[in-house]
């Protein structure tokens, strides 16, 4: 589904996590591109409706299957911008073979190494931002400085029961340190609306209801865990930690299983990489 956010910039749902779509001079650009190649073709697809403008540029927040795959559906030689850690994760992901190898379209053409990167392209303003490694070490947040609109990644998910955050520990070197780090740093950039990677669109207090519910929970796993605190007892010691928390989303045959917040907050606490 298709939603205008603003003029020239558009939200695609559906066929894995969210599309923010923005229309140029003379050229589409598009942050993050579905879960496969039909996923990407509906999302080409839906662009067509917008606008007879080619894809020109997709930028990807993160390296998980459900954000990059489509990228092959999208017109040869499209231009793919990721932050380095993404770079690198895909090719540890190719390298490691199996169901979980990355269409080559997906592997990044320009990467951001910077904290902040400004560029315009096509008449749009853009700013790059990677501040820490929260949901992956390859976040990417793109932010729209003139129509104030920021897409999140993965590092915000709107669709999920609670506000607890997904972040891929150890495999992608997610931290829940990361998070705070880069969801203070997204507040404080005052957007007019927030674009998560999955779930609805939404504002500034409810980010910073978020941040404020993760920094609780998690001053509390750390004080627990740096009295010596093991895992079983941090959970039992705090029931109410658990229910806080719905369970992860089972992972990928062969994947590692994810980290609970518990888990990698404590691993943080006591210094264990
Ligand atoms: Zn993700």
């Amino acid at each position: 589904m298709t939603t205008e956010l603003k003029p020239n910039v558009y939200l695609v749902t559906g066929g894995g996590g969210n599309s923010t779509v923005i229309v140029g001079n003379t050229g589409v650009l598009v942050v993050d591109a579905k879960v496969s190649a039909p996923a990407g073709t509906a999302l080409v697809a839906e662009i067509a409706k917008i606008t007879p403008k080619p894809i020109t540029t997709v930028f990807l927040t993160h390296s998980d299957p459900d954000h990059i795959t489509g990228v092959q559906s999208m017109p040869a030689g499209v231009k793919v911008i990721a932050n380095e850690g993404n770079k690198r994760e895909q090719a540890e992901m190719t390298a490691a073979g199996g169901r979980g190898v990355p269409p080559p379209q997906s592997l990044p053409t320009q990467v951001t190494t910077k904290t902040k990167e400004t560029m315009t392209i096509d008449g749009v303003k853009f700013e790059l931002y990677h501040w820490a490694a929260a949901h992956t070490q390859g976040d990417l947040v793109v932010y729209l400085p003139d129509q104030k609109i920021l897409a999140t990644g993965d590092i915000i998910q709107s669709n999920r029961a609670d506000d607890n955050p997904l972040m891929h520990y150890p495999e992608k070197r997610g931290s829940s340190e990361g998070w705070i780090k880069s969801v203070k740093e997204m507040i404080a950039l005052n957007a007019d609306v927030y674009v998560p990677g999955h779930g609805d669109p939404i504002k500034k207090a409810d980010m910073e209801k978020r941040l404020a519910a993760t920094s609780a929970r998690r001053d509390l796993v750390m004080k627990l865990a740096k009295e010596g605190k093991s895992i079983d007892d941090i959970k039992a010691a705090s029931p109410n930690l658990n229910q806080q928390g719905q369970p992860l989303p089972a992972p990928a045959p062969g994947a590692n299983p994810n980290s609970t917040f518990i888990e990698i907050v404590s691993a943080e606490a006591t210094g264990k990489k």
